[in-house]
């Protein structure tokens, strides 16, 4: 271990606690080990033998100490007097009594429902808890949800059908060098965090197998042994032309599927239709190759679905991944060593944010929140009455849809919907109709640019917090430095707006104690922490859950024995493909898909701050295959306008062979004219509620370089 395990504040430099040097990346879900040292006035990052990242960084994490000395950072609370004037400095007492007078105003008028609150992927466990319990305690509205309804909201709903639990990884990360054979579905690993590539070289090198479903040919596709180029939104399809061909060449393990499955003879029957020449035709994948990675991974002894956002961001994300935990329960392949279904969760607390009550219907340690034994044994430990406790409201999209109406005001903490939400212009406009907007960020975001209030918070290394990383690994963020003199903690913020609510007695402003009652209220929960504390995590490199008491040694390998559910046995799901909500036609006559590049983070509010990735990624981008751009006459760097249903956007054109001729390809992590969501769809999974990033039909014109100048296209969503 290189780092010290006093949490005490041992010494001071220039603001810096020198002892505490340990800590993880402010970014992805892998959360690699990093250590934050001294250098002149400054802290530098150091990479850290941490077992997820062993000693690798990507860039973002090389430069992510940058980010602590953003010239911009908010340091102040702004508000504007009346809607339509500018934001001005405040003081906390002046920007915290105005807030609830607000939240007041609005929920005796409207009802109680009538505030939302809005969370982060990013937020620590700690937090994520803390806003959940603040949702129905303090306010008692039904209406709280997080960004991470956009990110791995379909793969926690199969999970949860399949296995009856919901965890990114059932295995550790070196179980992957041991799979034989591995299929990733819709992920682009090598570009999102490429420290966890480290593992599937390893596979590689051991003789194993990687096949890769994409539209694009990724560098990660590129690494792979046998590529999968699909039609976007056809991943049900493809998932049941592997099971028909597992089938019918005898792959399958009836032993696995007779002992620990049910529900296996539905599947099979629909897979029947799916014969791999009807397969081709749907997917656009040829016959050949569907056979040849139905055999791989059917012949290896042990072998791996992984999905990413590809497959889980549709109209029909968790029927995608259903249909590929179908393939891997046929194949024998969960519950084994070097076996299973995983999600390559994307966020930095995503896994952990889905945790503890940041979703609407979710009560800490995945309690429900519509299941009376569960608002029983929480409103326990939160000291108030069960039937005081809201009943679930609305998800991500569907509050977005409802703003100035039956949502009057709404919390944002630490994220920035004007550019992470699908439909982007609309959203947009939604916000005008608010009453009352709050943004508690570091900076002024586009989101908090356009709130009345806004509120300057602490950032990762500035304050201390536990995440649990994409294996279900909880790890611990130290507090290195103190925050600029005027900036709070979101902890502060929550119990400073309770205070005033009348309900501050239930909240504290320390991470520790905010834990110690997380631990007490996922007690005997699926996602259970009681035996992990902050000492255990710097000892044990982090402590997998669950892990229901301190002399346990925590899960990392799950369902070995038995699955989570009632009766122990993995699910399978009948499922039939259905298209996208919007296919390609006439008007619209290529797919869209979004997604993110390696050198920036989610929405960017963060990374676009970062000289040395700004200067390696500067702006959007619309990659499109050369032959659909001859015929469109638009040639590399001219500036495309796209279109779809939702709105325009304007874009540089990106030229490569290694996209579908059909396909358009644009990363999310920009506003104003170049929003990728300004296009994307809100068409929602029945189940998960994801809105359908990755499919929808789209147009795309050259534009002339006179209507360029005259800043003529797109739509600008950010109004300062
Ligand atoms: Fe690691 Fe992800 Fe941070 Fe990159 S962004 S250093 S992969 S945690």
């Amino acid at each position: 271990m290189q780092q010290a395990v006093s949490r005490h504040d041992a010494g001071m430099y220039h603001g810096i606690h020198m002892e505490s040097t340990g800590t993880h990346c402010p970014y992805c879900a892998l959360q690699c080990g990093m250590n934050l040292v001294p250098a002149g006035d400054r802290l530098t990052v150091v990479a850290r033998d941490f077992p997820t990242n062993n000693g690798g960084l990507c860039r973002k994490g090389w430069t992510a100490a940058e980010l602590l000395y953003a010239p911009d950072r908010l340091t102040t609370p702004l508000m504007r007097a009346r809607k339509g004037e500018p934001l001005r400095p405040v003081s906390w007492s002046e920007a915290l009594d105005r807030a609830v007078g607000g939240i007041r105003r609005i929920q005796a008028a409207h009802g109680r429902d009538a505030f939302g609150l809005f969370g982060g992927g990013g937020l620590t466990n700690e937090k994520s808890y803390m806003l959940g319990k603040f949702a129905r305690v303090a306010l008692r509205t039904g209406n709280i949800d997080y960004n991470g309804r956009f990110c791995m909201a379909s793969a926690a709903a199969a999970n949860l059908r399949a296995f009856g639990l919901d965890r990114g990884l059932p295995f550790p990360l070196d179980d992957i060098c041991g799979a034989k054979a591995i299929m990733i579905a819709g992920s682009n690993p090598a570009e999102t965090m490429p420290p966890i590539m480290q593992y599937f070289e390893e596979q590689r090198r051991r003789g194993g197998q990687l096949i890769v479903i994409d539209p694009r040919v990724t560098a990660t596709a590129r690494a792979a042994s046998l590529h999968l180029q699909l039609t976007p939104g056809t991943d049900a399809a493809l998932a049941n032309g592997l099971l028909h061909v597992a089938i019918q060449q005898g792959l399958i393990d009836r032993a696995f599927i007779e002992a620990r499955t049910t529900g296996f003879d539905a599947a099979r029957r629909l897979s029947a239709s799916y014969w791999p020449d009807r397969v081709e035709r749907i997917t656009g994948v040829p016959a050949r190759k569907i056979i040849e990675a139905a055999n791989i991974l059917g012949a290896a002894e042990t072998a791996m679905v992984l999905t990413g956002r590809g497959p889980e961001q549709q109209s029909h994300g968790v029927n995608n991944v259903l249909a590929l935990i179908n393939l891997v329960l046929a194949l024998g392949k969960a519950g084994k060593p070097n076996c299973g279904y995983g999600c390559l969760t994307g966020q930095g607390n995503g896994q952990g944010g889905r945790e503890h009550g940041q979703k609407t219907e979710q009560l800490p340690g995945y309690r429900r929140l519509d299941d009376q034994r569960h608002r029983d044994e929480i409103a326990a430990v939160w000291g108030v009455e069960a039937s005081d406790l809201p009943w679930p409201g609305l998800s991500a999209c569907e509050m977005f849809a409802a703003l100035g109406r039956q949502i009057r005001g709404l919390l944002v903490v630490g994220s920035n919907i004007l550019v992470s939400a699908p439909e982007a212009t609309e959203l947009s406009r939604r916000l005008e109709d608010l009453d009352l907007l709050v943004v508690a960020d570091l900076f002024l975001s586009e989101t908090a640019a356009r709130a009345d209030i806004v509120l300057p918070v602490a950032q990762w290394a500035e304050e201390e917090g536990t995440m649990t990383n994409l294996e279900g690994r909880v790890l611990l963020r130290r507090r290195i430095k103190t925050p600029p003199e005027g900036v709070w903690t979101d902890a502060q913020i929550l119990k400073g707006l309770a205070d005033r609510l009348g309900a501050g007695e239930h909240f504290s402003v320390d991470a520790s104690t905010t834990f110690s009652e997380l631990r007490r209220a996922t007690t005997g929960a699926p996602a259970d922490y009681a035996g992990i504390t902050y000492e255990r995590i710097v000892r044990e490199d982090g402590v997998f859950w669950p892990c229901p008491s301190e002399d346990h040694p925590g899960t990392p390998r799950l369902f070995h024995e038995r699955f989570a559910t009632e009766d122990g046995r993995a699910r399978f799901h009948a499922i039939e493909y259905e298209p996208p909500a919007e296919l390609p036609d006439p008007t619209y006559p290529y797919f869209l898909t979004t997604g993110r590049v390696l050198a920036q983070y989610q929405s960017g509010t963060q990374t676009r701050r970062v000289a040395q990735l700004r200067a390696a990624e500067p702006e959007c981008f619309v990659e499109m295959h050369p032959d659909a751009a001859r015929s469109l006459d638009i040639a590399s760097g001219d500036m495309v306008r796209l279109t779809t249903r939702r709105g325009r956007a304007v874009m540089k054109a990106r030229l490569t062979p290694d996209i579908r001729r059909d396909t358009f390809f644009v990363p999310f992590h920009w506003s104003g004219p170049a929003s990728a969501n300004a296009l994307t769809h809100a068409a929602l999974d029945p189940t998960s509620r994801i809105p359908e990033f990755k499919v929808c039909a789209v147009r795309a014109e050259k534009l002339a370089v006179e209507s360029v100048a005259r800043g003529e296209p797109g739509e600008v969503i950010t109004k300062h």
